[in-house]
């Protein structure tokens, strides 16, 4: 006989928040809801709007966005600012978009801060293992990454923020969907903004980004990313994140992978190995004011593992949930930003 398994659920809310945030909103407003594709992936929008006419407006400022990070920080795209970046000489400078250069700087700040756990110049290596534009069918060639996972390191990158340029060495292949997406998520809540919205959650494949309040005067419930199903998953208690103005993203190996070899590969890289991450730890969420960070904070702790995860986390006051294989089953453990939004 099978017993249902009730989770325990917890509700969370940012310290950030204040009363004044959560008011009714009147009937002046109404929900509108968008969604469309993007970076292979969905993105979904809910606003409040003051008429109907509202939804094709949001859908015009969050598409246009996004399209603009493409055009920049796209591997897959063959003409995106990116890629010339990465198919340029060796030995030269170059002029780069004001967005793509800023998030290649935060990407550059993330490595240096944790010592290389974090590095945008992964991105041969997740191409030869089938994450990158090459697609999924690729037999895994040794030589071939041996000499790719010689070529990380973000060192190599040289950057002169007084101009925007950046250095292409010779080889070095940039990377940013760790954090793109965090980044076209704020680009087009900034964009709602300029345009009066107020009050909207948006969301791509799962990083997310609130501001505002629902129409009862509710935060914006975000219930934080689980494993897929399974019965240990099924014990562990649902968590939910009311917010008002901020970001959640999760990093997780289950989200992309492929099994060969007899082993499991994810997308997520040891960039000071050059190996495929597949260990006990499954996911991390984080909270953060803006949704940049909080998907690089997720990839990077996700990478540093539980352990110097939680400390290198707890240290620089990041909002941080570890789920992790124990011997008892999955577990969970939160940085204390992340238990404050419980007490
Ligand atoms: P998702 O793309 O599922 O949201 P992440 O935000 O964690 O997940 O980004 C994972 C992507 O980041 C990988 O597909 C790869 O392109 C890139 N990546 C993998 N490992 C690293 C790393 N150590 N540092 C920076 N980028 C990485
Ligand atoms: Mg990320």
């Amino acid at each position: 006989m099978r017993t249902a398994v009730i989770p325990e659920r917890r509700v969370l809310l940012p310290t950030q928040v204040t009363r004044a945030q959560l008011h009714g909103l009147g009937s002046s407003l109404t929900m509108v809801t968008a969604e469309g594709a993007t970076m292979g992936t969905y993105w979904a929008l809910k606003a409040l709007v003051p008429d109907q006419d509202g939804r094709a407006r949001c859908t015009h400022c969050v598409q246009a966005a996004f399209d603009h990070v493409v055009r920049q920080m796209s591997g897959w795209s063959a003409t995106s600012d990116l890629t010339r970046f990465n198919q340029a000489p060796a030995g030269t400078w170059h002029s780069l978009p004001a967005d793509f250069f800023r998030v290649l700087q935060r990407a550059c700040e993330l490595a240096e801060d944790s010592q290389g756990a974090y590095d945008p110049t992964v991105g041969e290596v997740v191409d030869l293992l089938g994450f990158g534009p090459r697609g999924p069918d690729v037999t895994l060639d040794e030589p071939a990454l041996h000499n790719a996972r010689r070529r990380v390191g973000w060192k190599a990158l040289r950057l002169d923020p007084e101009n925007q340029r950046a250095f292409q060495a010779g080889g070095v292949c940039v990377d940013l969907s760790s954090i793109a997406k965090g980044y076209a998520v704020d680009l087009a809540a900034d964009a709602l903004m300029a345009a009066g919205v107020d009050n909207f959650l948006l969301e791509i494949g799962g990083e997310v980004r609130a501001r505002g309040c629902k129409p009862d005067g509710q935060p914006w419930w975000c219930w934080v990313e689980r494993p897929p199903a399974g019965p240990d998953v099924e014990a562990l208690p649902e968590t939910v994140v009311g917010l008002c103005d901020g970001a959640l993203a999760t990093s997780g190996s289950y989200r992309r992978y492929r099994d060969a070899r007899g082993r499991r590969w994810s997308h997520l890289i040891d960039p000071r190995t050059g190996e495929s991450l597949s260990d006990d730890l499954v996911s991390v969420s984080v909270f953060a004011p803006s949704c940049m960070d909080a998907d690089g904070y997720a990839t990077v702790l996700y990478v540093l593992g539980v352990e110097e995860g939680f400390r290198w986390a707890t240290a620089r006051n990041v909002a941080a949930l570890f789920v992790f294989r124990s011997a008892k089953g999955l577990a969970e453990r939160g940085t204390p930003a992340w238990n404050a939004m419980g007490e």
